[in-house]
């Protein structure tokens, strides 16, 4: 009978396999764990948290909570069992690692419809599949992805600068322009001041760096060094460089400032910039602090932090379709962190679409469309949206989230309405399925 493979037990893959289990399709879910491990995995259960036991907020004003809570809503396993072991940490879901991971493994394992096949697979498979096999994907299977997807359009290092909202640049500091004029005033140019550039460079040069987990890649590229290793080079090193002044006159003087950050649109609705050239692997409390003292920075709004670790995912903007199936071979899907959705609830999340998309194609029913006004459609949106350029990992945030479409007093009010709008969405959506 027909059956759909699962590569990679992890959040995504564990998901995927329940939801097309649930549906009444069989399922055969690979997974390397015990005999291969990545650098990162240790234990021997399914959907092991690999870093902090947190999955973040678990408030609607957050997110992270709206998404948790369209989970919940959609009947997933990873938020079931998360909630079934969580363990006391205010306002967030925090789980007991163990309990949690035991948990999932045993629902997986006693499920009639999946079929656990251990070991390492280095090929994809004929036939339905959904290659779930995370970040740290083996390296046979990393291989055998490239020659699927072809040239640049797998990455296995991830060098990202951070994001922050269009709405929290201090345009009173900053003005539209490309260099030299050249095209269309595409960049929000972000000036210094010698005074600002020196407090800047001092801080930068200083911060502290996040700890290195000994799974990160310790190599640095010349092609995306991070701006702080840059930094130190030389005082001037950022101003001949990625802070380059030269032909961005300010407007206001007519003079090109001492040095300029330029933030570039990072999704065609233009709710999202990211800061040009500022890859980093400073903490995220010292990218905040440090970034802030930018003058047109000053009340920016993060949406991701920059990081720099080992990390294996798509371009997806190119090759995925918003179900998460590769366009040039949709018998093919992906999920999880190598879509380029980042975290555990987000890889929840893809695992979840990727699922119920097959599930339905599997039994020839069409897939209900994921709405843009829900945090799961629109993660799957973001990762399938083909105007955005230099496609980065992306943790759910309210910005890529469509806005309310008219004005509100107050961020938390404003989230919680989307939130409202979202579930509404949601339930409806669970009707359809
Ligand atoms: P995984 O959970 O990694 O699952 C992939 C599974 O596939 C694994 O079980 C693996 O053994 C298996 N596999 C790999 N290759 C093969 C193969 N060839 N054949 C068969 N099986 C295979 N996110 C957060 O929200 N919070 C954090 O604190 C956090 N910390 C992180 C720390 C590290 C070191 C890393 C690498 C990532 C972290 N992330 C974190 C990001 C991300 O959320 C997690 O990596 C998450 O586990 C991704 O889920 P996934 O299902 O895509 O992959």
């Amino acid at each position: 009978s027909e059956f759909v493979t699962v590569i990679g037990a992890g959040l995504a893959g564990c998901e995927a396999a329940w939801q097309l289990a649930q549906r009444g399709v069989n399922v055969r879910l690979h997974e390397m764990k015990p005999e291969k491990r990545s650098e990162a995995h240790h234990a021997d259960d399914f959907a092991e948290l690999v870093c902090s036991n947190s999955l973040r907020s678990d408030e609607l004003t957050n997110a992270a909570g709206l998404l948790k809570e369209e989970l919940r809503r959609l009947d997933s396993l990873i938020l079931a069992c998360a909630d079934a072991h969580r363990v006391e940490a205010g306002g967030a879901l925090a789980v007991d690692r163990e309990a949690f991971a035991r948990a999932v493994t045993e629902k997986i394992k006693s499920h009639p419809n999946i079929a656990v096949i251990s070991g390492e697979v280095t090929e994809i498979p004929e036939g339905r599949v959904i290659v779930a096999s995370g970040p740290l994907t083996s390296d046979a299977l990393f291989e055998a992805i490239h020659r699927k997807v072809g040239g640049d359009f797998l990455h296995f290092f991830d060098a990202a600068a951070p994001i922050v909202t269009a709405e929290s640049i201090d345009m009173d500091s900053a003005y539209a322009a490309s260099r030299y004029g050249k095209g269309t005033a595409d960049y929000i140019n972000c000036p210094l001041s010698r005074e600002e550039y020196d407090a800047f460079w001092n801080a930068l040069t200083t911060a502290e760096e996040a700890p290195v987990h000994g799974f990160e890649d310790s190599k640095v590229f010349e092609g995306c060094m991070p701006i702080e290793v840059n930094a130190r080079r030389g005082y001037d090193t950022l101003r001949f460089g990625i802070l380059k002044p030269i032909g961005l006159p300010d407007p206001r003087t007519g003079r090109d400032p001492y040095a300029v950050l330029q933030l570039r649109r990072d999704n065609a609705q233009g709710t999202l910039y990211n800061l040009v050239g500022c890859q980093t692997h400073l903490k995220w409390g010292e990218q905040k602090r440090v970034f802030s003292m930018i003058p047109a920075l000053q009340n920016a709004e993060f949406m991701r932090y920059g990081v720099m670790h080992r990390n294996t995912f798509l371009d997806s903007p190119r090759l995925l379709d918003a179900t998460y199936a590769l366009r040039a071979d949709p018998r093919i899907r992906f999920a999880g962190q190598m879509t380029g959705v980042e975290g555990y609830i987000e890889s929840t999340a893809s695992g979840w679409a990727a699922g119920v998309a097959a599930a339905c194609e599997a039994q020839g029913r069409p897939m209900p469309a994921l709405d843009r006004q829900t945090a799961v459609g629109a993660l799957a949106c973001y990762i399938s949206d083909h105007t955005v350029t230099k496609f980065q990992p992306m943790n759910i945030n309210f910005g890529i989230i469509d806005p309310l479409g008219y004005k509100i007093k107050g961020k938390r009010e404003k989230n919680l309405k989307i939130s409202e709008r979202a579930l509404a969405k949601i339930d409806s959506l669970k009707g359809e399925l």
